[in-house]
């Protein structure tokens, strides 16, 4: 089992107002990224549900992602993959139904 020390607190520096950390101060930086990120991704959720989590639909991606955009219709883990995808439809529909 994997733990992740957390220790929320208020924090105010570098400009950014007061925010929250999430992690002891004592924390290394990979501590510190697991631990936000399990914080916003349970705020994601506890907001949004499920529906904002998926699987990327790219041909031979099995990547997750987490949707925080406005219109919540994500459906690629990448701007590579939604590109690729993309460019495959237009080739495919160009070449016809003929192949
Ligand atoms: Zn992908």
């Amino acid at each position: 089992m994997l733990a992740t020390p957390m220790h929320p607190h208020l924090a105010a520096h570098g400009g950014f107002g007061l925010h929250l950390h999430y992690a002891p101060p004592s924390a290394s930086l990979v501590e510190r990224f697991r631990a936000t990120t399990l914080m916003q991704l349970s705020e994601l959720l506890c907001e949004h549900g499920l529906s904002r989590t998926g699987v990327c639909a790219a041909d031979g991606c099995d990547r997750v992602y987490a949707d925080a955009s406005r219109a919540g219709r994500r459906r690629f883990c990448s701007e590579a993959c939604a590109n690729r995808t993309n460019v495959a439809a237009f080739r495919a529909r160009r070449r016809g139904p003929a192949g």
